[in-house]
């Protein structure tokens, strides 16, 4: 078996730097951005589950089995073949290779590429495990789920170590029409000041099912984001369920329980509020955030110095356009009165600093789902101190 493995954290287009700053920060090696925005790192199996545990912002931990040119077939089933499947793979793995994508390159068949994969792994497969080419190889064990990427004539075999996309967390067991997703959700809290100091005030207006409320209050809190789901690698002889479990254990020991947040999510439809309640506490903070039904129209606050972060309809997928348009100016109306505060409003208007009547301090492209957005970023007014 292998001890030291390449991997790779892939995130949606924007958050890669937020990822790898992730990766750096739990003490990951050889952490790197390649010129395609590609994140790398290196780990052994105990990093691999610390990574599917702890990242926020990604979508998946993959590990990276080869990379090497081939244009034709011929090269492709050699170079699959040479490779040490056998270090991943024990006898009786499920191997799909659930995805082939190709881009800018001589092979591009990617039903064809694909099969030719399947080929070379199986007939490797039979050769190390002395089992006759003439029957089928047995698949009845462990799933290891195999992605063939070719970019440029560059082939970048991957296995995939997560299972289900990370962003889903385990806790959201509802939503309504237009849900963030909980990473990308957890990106955006990364890019706001208020994680500097999670004691201040932290809104969202428009809560829907309460991504954002409980994505602030995990990162707050530093809960594990993948505390409550199980990973692909479990089911791995090499891994296994130990590795996980221990970390989990540690990541309960270093949950800041004792820390007074101030978390509160708004929306004007009472069934969303519901919905966020029932995700709050099923991830079991229900005693850290407060959601109230309220338009965001009437809000108003005290309290100095707040960060306000906010998903409202599009007026693409939810609320028709003008009502959006309307929302967007009265949302300006409401948030300019809060002078201290800091706001963050992701939307796919591009008319909303318009609407909302004031330029952003900065604007950051982002996708939500497929949806373009920009994350438009108004900061507080500096509290004046003698
Ligand atoms: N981020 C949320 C989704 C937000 S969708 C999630 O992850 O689930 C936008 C939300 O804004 C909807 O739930 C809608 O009910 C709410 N909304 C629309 N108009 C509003 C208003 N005037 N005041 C408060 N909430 C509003």
């Amino acid at each position: 078996m292998k001890t030291n493995f390449l991997l790779q954290a892939t995130a949606s287009a924007g958050v890669e730097a937020l990822t790898a700053r992730e990766l750096r920060d739990l003490g990951m090696e050889n952490v790197r951005i390649d010129d395609r925005s590609r994140v790398f790192f290196e780990g052994t199996a105990r990093e691999i589950a610390q990574a599917n545990l702890w990242l926020r912002t990604a979508d998946r931990v993959k590990l990276v089995v080869s990379e090497f040119k081939a244009r034709d077939f011929e090269t492709l089933f050699d170079a699959i073949y040479a490779l040490d499947w056998e270090a991943y793979l024990p006898l009786g793995a499920k191997f799909p290779i659930y995805k082939a994508k190709t881009v800018k390159s001589q092979l591009h068949n990617e039903p064809a590429i694909q099969a030719i994969a399947k080929k070379a792994i199986v007939k490797k497969m039979q050769h190390v495990y002395h089992r006759p080419e003439n029957v089928t190889l047995q698949e009845n064990g462990p799933l290891f789920n195999i992605e063939i990427a070719i970019h440029k004539d560059m082939v970048t075999l991957t296995i995939d170590t997560t299972g289900d996309s990370l962003f889903k967390r385990g806790y959201r067991t509802e939503h309504g029409g237009a849900p963030i997703k909980e990473n990308m959700a957890a990106a955006i809290l990364l890019m706001t000041n208020w994680f500097a100091n999670p004691t201040r005030a932290f809104v969202d207006p428009t809560c829907g099912s309460g991504t954002f409320c409980i994505e602030a209050a995990m990162l707050a809190l530093h809960i594990a984001p993948g505390q409550n789901r199980d990973f692909a690698f479990t089911s791995w002889p090499w891994i296994g369920k130990n590795e996980l479990e221990a970390l989990k254990k540690e990541a309960q020991s270093l949950v800041r329980a004792d820390k007074t947040l101030d978390i509160t999510g708004y929306d004007s439809d009472p069934k969303m509020i519901a919905i966020a309640r029932n995700n709050t506490l099923a991830a079991g903070l229900e005693n850290v955030i407060q959601y109230k039904q309220m338009r965001l129209q009437d809000f108003e606050s005290e309290k100095l110095d707040g960060v306000l972060v906010s998903n409202p309809p599009y007026g693409e997928r939810l609320l028709e356009k003008e009502e959006a348009q309307k929302l967007y100016r009265e949302m300006g109306e409401t948030f300019r009165r809060l002078e201290t505060w800091s706001k963050y409003i992701l939307t796919s208007s591009e008319s909303f600093e318009a609407l909302y009547g004031a330029k952003a301090d900065k604007k950051r492209k982002l996708y939500n789902g497929t949806l373009r957005t920009d994350l438009y970023q108004y900061f507080g007014k500096r509290i004046k101190t003698n």
